[in-house]
């Protein structure tokens, strides 16, 4: 394959080092599936946007209100930014500054919270997110938490237990959002739920943002004091995080990304978030979004076709969970699948599932996301050979020769869908 073009020469003489780690990453990217339902390819113009030397620039601070001189065209990077996202998710405001999705859910925890407060959230071996409440998160260290998890018998939110533990417990927030559950989420319910005890309703939408922007999946705009999101997953943008809220609630949240937790806003994250939200208005991304949900059903369909059972037997979006305890004797962990699928160019990772017995380094379940590979335009007869592949990989049990074979099937379908090195 070609070098590169986003890689500068320049580059390449002054550090081959880096240069030869980002090449090598490259390759990797090209060659390989992509199934970590949380990653997605950024597009050249994102790219580009990103590389630029907006990052030279120090903009502590708002558009119109900064704390350094020489912000007049970096405002009008993050005023666009703004524009747009609010457009995108037909909301009154947005803080387009949070470094992370993490960042942003703790700005807005701390906007509604003190210390020692209490917040409801989905636990984390049950498919939610390290800072909706886990022990070995600020979330956890930081409030009183009680977590909800899935029910027992159907693996789907229990709305009716959810209601018990917020009428129980009367937090100041409750948390919707995962990062490993497939089925649709109802935040209407959930918005109910938290105002009958007089709670705040935050919905982390970081997995989900591209759907619901595409109107694929339920908005919680309406139901949610807050809404949080990464840019990076299915919104396919940098990686980073927003907030969106109503201009009441806007002010609150402002001063505590600047100054509560951050310092100078990354401009040249912002100005490629501004790219990537102008992708998001386009009819093209909702075609996307549309195919992102028909490749996952599909790919779910075919796993189960060749004797897989999924949690939930199926999926409502853009991820499903494998569990592994029902295939073979039940010996195989998320860890060995992971390993062997990864052999055979192969990227998911492994995952706790419901009822889980195994440590979560171990797991006895792996994620699958198709957003990356139908970015590349893999359509539902690729998700067939995918499903193929996955089988006849965990089929070999490790055996490195097979997995060899398999890799070379891989890169073989990767390169007629080529990313970076399509010509433009
Ligand atoms: C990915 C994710 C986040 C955090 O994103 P980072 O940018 O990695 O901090 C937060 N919440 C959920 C539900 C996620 O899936």
């Amino acid at each position: 394959m070609n070098s590169p073009k986003l890689l500068e020469k320049r580059l390449a003489a002054q550090d081959p080092s880096v240069f030869a780690s980002i090449q090598k990453e490259w390759t990797r990217e090209e060659e390989g599936l992509e199934l970590i339902a949380s990653e997605n390819y950024a597009s050249r113009a994102v790219l580009e946007a990103q590389g630029s030397i907006l990052t030279n620039k120090y903009a502590e601070g708002y558009p119109g209100k900064r704390y350094y001189g020489g912000c007049e065209f970096v405002d009008e990077v993050e005023t666009l930014a703004i524009q747009r996202i609010c457009q995108l998710f037909k909301v009154e405001a947005a803080n387009v500054q949070p470094h992370s999705g993490s960042q942003a859910n703790m700005a807005v925890y701390l906007a509604l919270m003190a210390a020692g407060d209490s917040l409801v959230g989905m636990s984390l071996s049950h498919g939610g997110h390290l800072t909706h409440g886990s022990p070995a998160n600020f979330s956890g260290k930081l409030f009183k938490v009680s977590s909800y998890g899935l029910n027992p018998e159907t693996h789907r939110l229990d709305y009716d237990q959810i209601r018990d533990l917020v009428r129980r417990e009367k937090p100041k927030v409750l948390v919707a959002g995962a990062s490993a559950y497939p089925r649709i989420i109802d935040f209407e319910t959930l918005g109910q739920i938290a105002k009958e005890s007089g709670a705040h309703f935050v919905v982390d939408m970081a997995h989900i943002a591209g759907l619901v922007a595409a109107g694929l999946h339920p908005t919680p705009i309406p139901h949610a004091t807050y809404t949080t999101s990464t840019t990076h997953k299915t919104l396919r943008g940098p990686r980073g995080g927003i907030i969106l809220c109503s201009q009441e609630r806007i002010k609150a949240v402002n001063s505590l990304i600047f100054p509560g937790i951050q310092g100078g806003p990354l401009m040249h994250v912002i100005a490629a978030k501004a790219v990537a939200f102008g992708e998001a208005l386009t009819p093209e991304f909702v075609e996307y979004q549309k195919q992102v949900i028909a490749n996952a059903r599909s790919l779910a369909a075919e796993l189960m076709n060749l004797g897989f059972k999924l949690v939930t037997d199926g999926t409502e979006n853009h991820l499903m969970l494998v569990d592994l305890t029902a295939t073979g004797d039940g010996s195989i962990s998320g860890k060995d699948a992971e390993n062997w699928l990864d052999q055979a160019g192969i990227t998911v990772n492994k995952n706790t599932i419901p009822n889980e017995k195994r440590s979560p380094f171990v797991t006895s379940g792996i994620r699958i996301g198709v957003p990356a590979i139908t970015t590349r335009g893999m359509r539902e007869a690729e998700m067939k050979k995918v499903a193929q592949w996955i089988h006849q990989s965990i089929e070999t049990r490790g055996d490195a020769e097979k997995l060899k074979k398999i890799r070379r099937e891989v890169c073989d379908l990767c390169q007629s869908f080529p990313l970076y090195s399509k010509p433009e």
